[in-house]
C-alpha cells in the first residue's frame, strides 16, 4: 500500500518514493545532553518510533540515525550565551564529559522505558569533529563562510533557497534573528560554523581547527553526521517543530551550499506538547516536567504515555492534563484486559493476521502517520466477532507500529475486566464532572474489595 508523508518542504502529503528501493535513511535530531529530556521532547522521539515503525511495516530496511549533541549548542539558538554542556557542568560541580555522560544515559533509559526502538546508529558530536570541520572547509572553498571577531559564519544572502523550508520571506526571517544581535553579522539569519574559544575562558570542550583553537556551531553537527553515516540516502530527516526556522534552515543551506545538490527529500516536524494555558513546555519556560516526575515517580507505567501521545495527531499539538493522564492509563489497562481475556479464549489455538483488519490499518497509518484512527481499527479488531486467536494474532500484528509490548500484558497491572471497565466509566463521569455518577462509581469499586485514591497524579484502584 502506498505511504502518504507530509513534508514540510512542500507543504503537503506526498507519496513517500525512497532513493533506493526498499531502503529508508532516516535522520532524527537527537537531545543536547546537559539535562533530562522533558515529556515534550520525548513526544516528539515517539513520532519519530511511529515513523520508524510504520515505515517497517510497510517493509522498508530503516537505516536510522540519531546524534547527541555534546558540544556547541549555545542557550541562544543564534550562537550567543553559553554552551549548554559547559553550563551544565557549572550547575552541577561535574565536567562537561560527566555531564554528557550521564544525561545520555538518561535520555537512553527514558527511551527504552517508552519503548522506542534503538537507532541503528547513535553518534555523538563531539566524535565527528573532523568531519564538520571538512565540511566548513569545503564551505570556505566555495566562498559561502566569512571570519568575525568570534567565529567563521556562513553567509546566508549567498544561498538563494535559504527561505524554502520556513516559507517565510527573508525580511521575516532576519526580524526573528535580530532576538540576539551580534553586530559582526553581515545578515541577521547568518549563523556560526566554528566558534573561537574565547581568549579569557579556559573551555572544556574545545578543538584545534584551521581557524584556530575552538568548537562547532551547533548546525553543522546534524549535517556532516547523516552525510557521514547515510551517504546519499537522505530520504526523511525529523524532529520537532521549533526546528524549522532556524536549526533545519540552516542545515540545508550549508549542505546543499557544500554540495550543490539537494539535502534530505521529506522533512517531517512534530508539534508541541502544550500545558494548560496554551503554553508549550520547555526548558526555557520552567515549566516542564520529565517522565520520572510526571509518571515513574508516581507508579505510573511510562507506556500510558505513548499510548496517550497516540491520541492526537503528531501534526496537532497536544494538551497535556491529568485527565488525559487518567484516561491513557484506563485506556491502556482496558487494552491489555482485553488482550488477556482473547489470550484465554484462544488457548492454544494458532491464530491468523486478519488481512481485510489488517489493511484498514495499514491505511491509517499511511496516511500521514494517522495514529488516533488507527487506535479506532484496533478497537474495531477486538470488538469484531473473529475467532480470538486471530484477533490475538492481528493485535499482536499491530503492536509492531504501536509498540505497547501487549505480548507482556500478563505481566502488567491486570485488574478484573468488570472493574477496569468501571474505572473508565468514573474516568469519563469526572471528566464530565457528573460527581453524584463518580461516587457512585467509587462505591462500586470499593464494594469488591479495592481501594480507590483520588491523587494529584489521578485515580489509583489497588487492592487494600
Ligand atoms: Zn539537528
Amino acid at each position: 500500500m502506498q505511504l502518504y508523508l507530509y513534508n514540510s518542504l512542500t507543504r503537503t502529503k506526498e507519496l513517500f518514493v525512497p532513493i533506493e528501493s526498499g531502503q529508508v535513511g532516516l535522520y532524527t535530531c537527537g537531545p543536547t545532553v546537559y539535562n533530562y529530556a522533558h515529556i515534550g521532547n520525548l513526544r516528539t522521539y515517539l513520532f519519530e518510533d511511529i515513523l520508524k515503525r510504520t515505515l517497517d511495516y510497510n517493509g522498508y530496511d530503516v537505516k536510522h540515525v540519531m546524534n547527541i549533541t555534546d558540544v556547541g549548542h549555545l542557550t541562544g539558538d543564534r550562537d550567543m550565551g553559553h554552551d549548554k554542556l559547559e553550563e551544565g557542568a557549572r550547575r552541577e560541580g561535574k565536567t562537561a564529559w560527566e555531564i554528557a555522560a550521564y544525561y545520555t544515559a538518561a535520555f537512553r533509559k527514558d527511551m527504552e522505558r517508552l519503548n522506542i526502538l534503538e537507532p541503528t546508529v547513535w553518534c555523538k558530536a563531539t566524535d565527528t569533529i573532523p568531519e564538520q570541520i571538512e565540511l566548513i572547509r569545503t564551505l570556505e572553498d566555495k566562498g559561502f563562510t566569512y571570519r568575525t571577531g568570534d567565529g567563521i559564519y556562513f553567509d546566508t544572502a549567498l544561498f538563494p533557497g535559504y527561505t524554502k523550508l520556513s516559507h517565510q520571506n527573508i525580511e521575516a526571517l532576519q526580524e526573528g534573528a535580530r532576538v540576539e544581535i551580534n553586530p559582526d553579522k553581515r545578515n541577521a539569519t547568518d549563523f556560526a560554523l566554528w566558534k573561537f574559544s574565547p581568549p579569557d575562558v579556559k573551555r572544556q570542550m574545545e578543538w584545534d581547527s584551521p581557524w584556530g583553537l575552538g568548537f562547532p556551531g551547533w548546525h553543522i553537527e546534524c549535517s556532516a553526521m547523516s552525510m557521514k553515516y547515510l551517504g546519499d540516502q537522505l530520504d526523511i530527516h525529523c524532529c520537532g517543530t521549533d526546528h524549522i526556522y532556524v536549526h533545519h534552515t540552516n542545515e540545508i543551506a550549508q549542505s546543499e551550499a557544500a554540495t550543490g545538490k539537494p539535502f534530505f527529500n521529506f522533512w517531517m516536524h512534530g508539534a508541541f506538547l502544550i500545558i494548560t494555558g496554551g503554553k508549550k513546555m520547555a526548558k526555557s519556560e520552567g515549566n516542564f516536567l520529565t517522565l520520572d516526575n510526571a509518571f515513574v515517580n508516581s507508579s505510573i507505567d511510562p507506556l500510558a504515555y505513548r499510548f496517550a501521545v497516540f491520541q492526537t495527531h503528531y501534526r496537532k499539538p497536544m494538551e497535556y492534563s491529568r485527565e488525559a493522564i487518567d484516561g491513557a492509563v484506563n485506556g491502556l489497562r482496558h487494552l491489555r484486559n482485553q488482550v488477556r481475556t482473547l489470550r484465554d479464549a484462544a488457548g492454544d489455538q494458532e491464530g491468523r493476521i486478519d488481512d481485510g483488519l489488517r489493511q484498514n490499518f495499514l491505511k491509517e497509518i499511511n496516511d500521514d502517520l494517522n495514529m488516533p484512527r488507527a487506535m479506532a481499527v484496533v478497537q474495531a479488531l477486538l470488538k469484531s466477532d473473529r475467532a480470538p486467536e486471530d484477533r490475538l494474532a492481528t493485535v499482536f500484528d499491530f503492536d509492531r507500529v504501536m509498540g505497547l509490548d501487549l505480548s507482556q500484558a500478563d505481566k502488567a497491572d491486570a485488574l478484573p475486566g468488570a472493574i477496569d471497565q468501571m474505572i473508565a466509566e468514573r474516568t469519563k463521569a469526572r471528566q464530565e464532572r457528573d460527581f453524584a455518577r463518580s461516587d457512585e462509581l467509587r462505591d462500586a469499586i470499593e464494594a469488591q474489595g479495592y481501594v480507590v485514591q483520588d491523587t494529584p497524579e489521578g485515580m489509583k484502584v489497588f487492592k487494600p
